[in-house]
């Protein structure tokens, strides 16, 4: 039985006051586990005073990023030790913004998940097509090119503490989610990549979620497909009240 993940992710968001009075609520809302794990993502700032609030909650803290350093000359990066220092169980990796802003590579997050895992830290390892390649029929030829290189060698010990998310980047912040059964149709695609390419037999129990314009009013249906298994959610996870609700429905 899989364990569903419902993640905030803040992005560039939330003071480190305005951070830790939504953890407040957040704690006071879910005080004790419910069906889903909950993680919230703050900006690097806000991690250790989250962490204070939440430190007695079953809510868990990612970071959005890390480097694959352990330490050294690499000003501005922060490393996957530093992460579990400051409280933290999970990192998302790869989302689509670094991959197109900062130009991290396949092989550049695969060194950070390589890294993440020694560490102890869940990666949030996200994929996804752009509208123009989902257009010209490459969705399935781009998400196998991404688990193949961000997942090279890692074992299948280890894909067991991978959490994936499918984030198709034209549903990103632009208000238009990808229907349920399309979500479902990639996210068996990447089920069905990591039991054959990857060799893993343990797929059926991999953790998928799917981002991309995620709110209360599609979560129901998403969540109703069989290999969609939560939520990485941006904009509709700013405000309590709808990260809420999403949090509800997927529990129901
Ligand atoms: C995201 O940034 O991971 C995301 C899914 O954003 P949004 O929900 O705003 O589309």
């Amino acid at each position: 039985m899989i364990r569903p993940i419902i993640a905030a992710n803040w992005k560039m968001h939330k003071t480190i006051p305005e951070a830790v009075s939504f953890a407040k609520q957040l704690k006071e809302e879910f005080p004790e586990p419910g069906n889903v794990d909950i993680v919230i993502a703050p900006p690097f700032t806000a991690l250790s005073s989250v962490m204070e609030v939440l430190k007695d909650s079953p809510i868990h803290i990612s970071a959005q990023n890390m480097h694959w350093g352990e330490k050294g000359a690499c000003t501005g990066e922060i490393s996957a030790t530093m992460l579990v220092d400051a409280g933290c169980g999970f990192v998302i990796i790869g989302h689509s913004e670094r991959r197109t802003l900062f130009g991290e590579t396949g092989g550049m997050l695969n060194k950070k998940i390589h890294a993440a895992l020694k560490s102890g830290l869940t990666p949030i390892f996200c994929m996804g097509e752009t509208l123009e390649e989902r257009e010209s029929g490459a969705t399935f030829r781009i998400i196998r090119k991404q688990i193949k290189e961000g997942l090279n060698n890692i074992t299948s010990d280890d894909i067991r503490r991978v959490a994936l998310a499918y984030e198709p980047i034209w549903a990103i912040g632009t208000g238009k989610t990808a229907t349920p059964l399309q979500a479902q149709e990639a996210h068996r695609f990447i089920r069905e990549t990591i039991a054959t390419d990857l060799e893993y037999a343990h797929a059926s129990e991999t953790v998928i979620i799917y981002g991309g314009s995620v709110n209360p009013e599609n979560t129901g249906s998403l969540m109703d497909q069989p290999d969609i298994n939560g939520a990485l959610v941006g904009g509709a996870s700013l405000d309590f009240g709808p990260f809420a609700d999403i949090i509800k429905i997927s529990e129901r």
